[in-house]
């Protein structure tokens, strides 16, 4: 299965060759006020996987909380954010949000983070893995993804 998005004004399209690593449900301060709504879905995939056409997204640097940059890339005329890239991460990867996707409902969140900001009218469903801020990929990420983080850092 092919993941296509697309920002509002469809200057921007993008599709992802591969499945993302892993998706993430983040509720930080960061996200909530980037997307204006109580979390965001982000796609963690390496960036050789997404393949982008038409405008050029622009990028704007947030200094994220932890000190550490955070570059998003959004649409320059509709302003629709489609990805991010966290200096955090070591290797080559993009953040991609799927409520850009033309199936949004096509990817599930596989683990909550920052849970700690979460609004407190959401309620998570039983059983999601779900942590107060980040975790260690070790231990939530499938062996397979973590193998594609390893050949894609090499
Ligand atoms: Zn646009
Ligand atoms: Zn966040």
């Amino acid at each position: 299965m092919t993941l296509k998005g697309r920002c509002s004004c469809s200057a921007i399209r993008y599709e992802l060759t591969e499945s993302p690593l892993i998706v993430h449900a983040c509720h930080c301060r960061d996200c909530q006020r980037i997307t204006g709504s109580a979390f965001v879905v982000n796609m963690w995939i390496e960036k050789k996987f997404v393949r982008a056409s038409g405008a050029d997204p622009k990028a704007y640097r947030l200094e994220g909380g932890s000190g550490r940059r955070h570059d998003v890339f959004f649409c320059d005329t509709c302003g629709t954010y489609l990805w991010s890239r966290y200096h955090i991460v070591s290797s080559d990867c993009l953040f991609v949000r799927a409520g850009t996707l033309e199936n949004p409902v096509a990817v599930t969140p596989d683990v909550h983070i920052f849970t700690r900001t979460k609004v407190p009218w959401l309620t998570l469903p039983k059983g999601v893995r779900a942590f107060e801020s980040i975790y260690k990929i070790d231990d939530v990420w499938p062996a397979e993804s973590r193998e594609r983080l390893r050949r894609n850092a090499a």
